[in-house]
């Protein structure tokens, strides 16, 4: 038997968890029909036969719960990595020797140095085939690329 709220990762295709299942009213043991991402799976009620999608409890929630310290005036906005923070250490992993001047005609790769007339110099942490995520001092962008 598993505890739905306690699982770290999907139980396997053809396994049970125990889940609440709104037709039967009450908790039933669904099965696991399929995973449908890493994190959630279609399972089906063992008794009824309703199908629900199973989705994992996120860890980050967990560690939410935990509080932070009451009665400090501090107000800190952690909404993610510092950019800056990240540029730093994108610049010290890829360097600034290869600097390539920003087109939207040239086509730029992960892990590519660019230097932008606006921006100044940015880091590609994403490319697709027309849109780069570039790293910036001040936060990361979306620029096009490859245009002919
Ligand atoms: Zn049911």
């Amino acid at each position: 038997m598993s505890d739905a709220q306690n699982l770290t990762e999907l139980p396997a295709v053809a396994r049970n968890v125990n889940l609440p299942c709104k037709k039967c009213g009450v908790d039933r043991f669904f099965v696991v029909v399929a995973h449908t991402t890493p994190t959630s799976a279609k399972v089906k009620c063992e008794v009824c036969g309703a199908s629900k999608t199973f989705k994992l409890a996120k860890p980050e929630s967990a560690a939410k719960k935990k509080k932070v310290g009451t009665g400090t005036k501090k107000v800190s906005k952690t909404r993610g990595p510092d950019p800056a923070q990240v540029w730093e250490e994108l610049k010290t992993q890829i360097g600034t020797d290869a600097l390539l001047p920003y087109s939207m005609k040239t086509q730029f790769k992960l892990a590519n140095a660019i230097n932008h007339p606006k921006f100044g110099i940015g880091f590609v942490t994403n490319a697709s085939h027309d849109r780069v995520d570039v790293a910036f001092a001040e936060g990361t962008r979306a620029l096009v690329h490859n245009r002919p």
